[in-house]
């Protein structure tokens, strides 16, 4: 009898913080694609972020379980805050395929305005090729990911998968703008996370 894989999603972030359009995203490509979990991965200094001064690792790690603690399907992983030196998905998805002993089939999942740069990222044929990525629309970026499908050829084409999916005008620098000067963020992130993010003093 074939064997059925378990179905993962991998959804990585720096999440500062986690809000509604991480959970909306999470949430849909685990209905459309039938996936027994959404694994959240919070980035420990993202290779691409490393201007800007971000949360220390801790704080994210706990809004994102925060968010997602009351759902069965969601879980938080701290793999990459625990690797030393800039991240590299590939080997985050090699690590977990590793100790999930082959019996699971890996998606990727993000945002177009970050698949639309991947023919930027470390190994990524190697990467595409062990697992597809599932884009979701941020408002303006489609076009752009096209020309990344292109760029990376049959493999570009094969393996990212743009998802449909209602557009949300959110992100975590519009929130993080929002508490500095003092506008509200309530139904943008989940109440935990907004109370964490006043209880710490986080964005002020
Ligand atoms: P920042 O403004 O700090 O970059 P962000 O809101 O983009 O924060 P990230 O942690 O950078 O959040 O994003 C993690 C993943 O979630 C990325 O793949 C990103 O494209 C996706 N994402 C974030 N916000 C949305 C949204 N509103 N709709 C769809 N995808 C989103
Ligand atoms: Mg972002």
């Amino acid at each position: 009898m074939a064997e059925t894989k378990h179905r993962v999603g991998i959804l990585g972030g720096t999440f500062d913080p986690i809000h509604i359009g991480h959970l909306m995203l999470a949430e849909a490509v685990r209905d459309e694609y039938e996936l027994e979990t959404v694994l959240f991965i919070p980035a420990a200094q993202p290779p691409h972020k490393l201007g800007r001064k971000i949360s220390p690792a801790e704080d994210r790690y706990l809004m994102t379980v925060l968010a997602t603690c009351s759902n069965p399907s969601f879980e938080v992983s701290d793999i990459e805050m625990r690797r030393e030196g800039p991240s590299y998905s590939i080997d985050t998805v090699r690590a977990l395929m590793r100790t999930s002993g082959g019996d699971t089939e890996f998606f990727f999942i993000a945002g177009t305005d970050i698949v639309r740069e991947i023919h930027t990222w470390e190994r990524i044929e190697e990467l595409l090729e062990i697992c597809p990525f599932i884009a979701a629309s941020r408002p303006g970026c489609r076009p752009d990911v096209e020309k990344t499908r292109a760029l990376l050829g049959d493999l570009g084409v094969r393996q990212i998968h743009l998802l449909n999916t209602p557009e949300l005008e959110i992100s975590s620098t519009d929130i993080r703008e929002r508490v500095a000067r003092g506008a509200s963020i309530r139904y943008i992130v989940p109440r935990e996370v907004e109370q964490y993010i006043y209880k710490k003093g986080l964005y002020r």
